[in-house]
Parts: C-alpha cells; sequence; structure tokens
C-alpha cells in the first residue's frame, strides 16, 4: 500500500430508496428479477462512487448485492433449509428466527464473484470484499446435522476457503471475515474459533483481515453495550492468540467505544483497521475527533499498519449521514498523515 493511513470501510454502506427500505437490516428487495440484478449492480457503482467522492482509498462494494451479511451467504449453500425455522438466542443477545442445518454443509456455486468481477472493472483502487466468519455464521442458525458448533464452523470454514480462493483471483486485495461472534464466545474462538479462520485462508496470497465488532447500531446491540460496564475489554480475550495467527489486518472498534486503547498492544506487528467512525450514532465526527483516535491508535500500532476504518457497517444509517462519516473519516487522516510527513 503506497498510500500512508489508507482509509476503509469496515463493509456496508445504506442502500438507495429505490432498491431496498433505508434504515433497516434484512430490507426486502424493491425489485424483482433482471429489474432487481441491474438495480444492485448500479447501487454498487453509487456506492463506489461515494467512497471515491469521499476519497476512501481501499474501496468495497458497499455490500449492495446482499441483503445481510451472514445470511446472504448462507443462501447460496446446500444442506441448509430456509423453510424449516427455529428461533435461536442470536451471540447471545437476542432472539432470532433462523434456518436449519439439515445435511451436510457445500457450496454448489459461486456466491459473490460475479459482484466481485464487476467492482474490479470500475476501478483500479484496492478492494476489499468481506465474508462472514465461520463462528458467527453457526450462530445464525440452528443445527440439526452436525450436532457440533466446532464441526460446523469448520465445515463453513471449507466453503468459505472456496469462495475466497475465487475472489482472489477476481482481482480483489484484501478479503475480510466478519467474526462479531469473537468478542462473545472467548473459549471456543481460542479453542477452535481462530483455527477454523486459519482453515478459511489456507493458501491465499492476497492480504486477509478478520473484523470484530460491537455490532451494527441497532437496539440489541446497544442494550447490550450498556451492560458491558466502563471498560470493554473482551478484546483482551482473543487478541493474544490473533496476534500468533497468519491473519494480516485486525478491524476493530474504538472511537465512541469503552474500549481501553492499550488492548492494541496485544495484536503488535498485525495491521490494524482502526474504528474511527461510530456507527451507532448519527452524530457526525469532526475531522480532529478522528484524528484524535488515529493519534491515540498510533501509540501502540506503527503508522505504516495503521488503517483508519469504521467501527462497523453502516447499512443502518441514512446515505446523507453515511457520507458526512466517510468524509470526516478522509479529513481526520489527512491531518494526522500530514502531521506524520512533517515529523520525518
Ligand atoms: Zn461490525
Amino acid at each position: 500500500m503506497k498510500t500512508l493511513l489508507p482509509t476503509s470501510t469496515a463493509g456496508s454502506l445504506p442502500k438507495p430508496a429505490w432498491l431496498a427500505e433505508p434504515e433497516t437490516l434484512w430490507s426486502p428487495w424493491k425489485l424483482q428479477g433482471n429489474e432487481l440484478i441491474d438495480g444492485k449492480q448500479d447501487a454498487l457503482r453509487i456506492a463506489l462512487q461515494e467512497q471515491q467522492q469521499a476519497g476512501v482509498d481501499i474501496v468495497s462494494d458497499g455490500e449492495q448485492t446482499r441483503q445481510h451479511f451472514v445470511t446472504t451467504f448462507i443462501e447460496h449453500l446446500s444442506g441448509v433449509d430456509f423453510e424449516n425455522r427455529k428461533t435461536v438466542r442470536i451471540r447471545d443477545r437476542y432472539d432470532a428466527s433462523v434456518p436449519t442445518i439439515v445435511g451436510p454443509i457445500a457450496r454448489q456455486k459461486p456466491v459473490f464473484i460475479e459482484d466481485a468481477k464487476f467492482l474490479r472493472q470500475q476501478t483500479k483502487q484496492p478492494i476489499k470484499w468481506a465474508l462472514p466468519g465461520p463462528m458467527t455464521m453457526i450462530d445464525t442458525l440452528y443445527d440439526d446435522h452436525y450436532h457440533s458448533r466446532k464441526q460446523l464452523a469448520w465445515e463453513f470454514a471449507k466453503v468459505l476457503n472456496q469462495e475466497a480462493k475465487e475472489l482472489e483471483a477476481a482481482g480483489v486485495d484484501i478479503i475480510q471475515f466478519d467474526e462479531p461472534a469473537f468478542n462473545v464466545f472467548f473459549d471456543e474462538v481460542n479453542d477452535w474459533g481462530i483455527a477454523c479462520l486459519e482453515r478459511a485462508i489456507e493458501g491465499l496470497k492476497c492480504e486477509t483481515a478478520v473484523h470484530i465488532c460491537y455490532g451494527y447500531g441497532i437496539k440489541a446491540n446497544t442494550d447490550w453495550k450498556k451492560t458491558l460496564g466502563n471498560e470493554w475489554r473482551q478484546y483482551e480475550e482473543v487478541f493474544p492468540k490473533l496476534q500468533q495467527s497468519n491473519i494480516d489486518i485486525i478491524s476493530l472498534e474504538c472511537h465512541n467505544s469503552r474500549v481501553p486503547i492499550e488492548l492494541l498492544a496485544l495484536i503488535r506487528g498485525k495491521k490494524v483497521m482502526v474504528g474511527a467512525i461510530d456507527v451507532a450514532s448519527d452524530t457526525i465526527e469532526t475531522p480532529q475527533q478522528v484524528a484524535d483516535t488515529l493519534r491515540q491508535a498510533l501509540e501502540f500500532v506503527d503508522a505504516d499498519k495503521l488503517y483508519p476504518c469504521t467501527n462497523c457497517g453502516m447499512a443502518p444509517l441514512s446515505r446523507e449521514v453515511a457520507r458526512d462519516k466517510l468524509n470526516a473519516l478522509s479529513a481526520g487522516a489527512a491531518i494526522v498523515r500530514q502531521e506524520l510527513a512533517n515529523a520525518n
């Protein structure tokens, strides 16, 4: 990466109102058939352009072609029955009606490869593509086949690896796995969660990232955060083992969260996507606030390994708020970039 402090987002951006109901998760599509296919591509082009106009360095599809960051991938797999739904507790936080695993998991066809090729055609900038992580996937399903969280996660890791290899071949520069579940199930993360993640990235030559956050700014998550106390030390449980793992980049939440910044010392040596934009609030950060967060992170992360980012996806925000927050991210990164240049 040539630019110092290259900016990016955690992944999702709001969808246009003509494509899906705004400011809603799992929002149903408003188009059908070929109109939906075209509409998704048009939305992807807009999401890319908005990132470019805000000066984002590492761009993404804004997750415009998927309904949800976990469900859409699972919908493309065999072994999952979407009619047969059970209510489970997601990340120990809220109940949701989820599909059932009824047989062996397999990926019969590519999921996002055509979308990734389409994005690759639109830009020469580095692109990042997000996939759900194995542990977060198993937490969004009822398992009536393997009856083992570890084995089901391992099976997902294998199909994620197939998808990731094709994303790499399509020209994706960074493949990111979203693992909010890593902030909840610490013993399992250390026992087998990180091993599953390493299985998912096996043989990849492109860069790899894991995104671990406190979730979208939805009520279930903000209520949960209120129970976490004054210091959020969840990262402390999983960082030591992640530091030893083959993952290149760790994407985490900083601004407005109660994560003690010194926990970043536990992943010394890794590249870090530092969340400098709060996605749970409509208040637009000032460039100075973004710069402050980045300066704090620089005490624990070498400048050439720091990637300014958002805390999480921005799908539930309004387009205007998301746009303003992207601009703030760029402006804040520019301040610190200048300071680093002056210091040298
Ligand atoms: Zn997130």
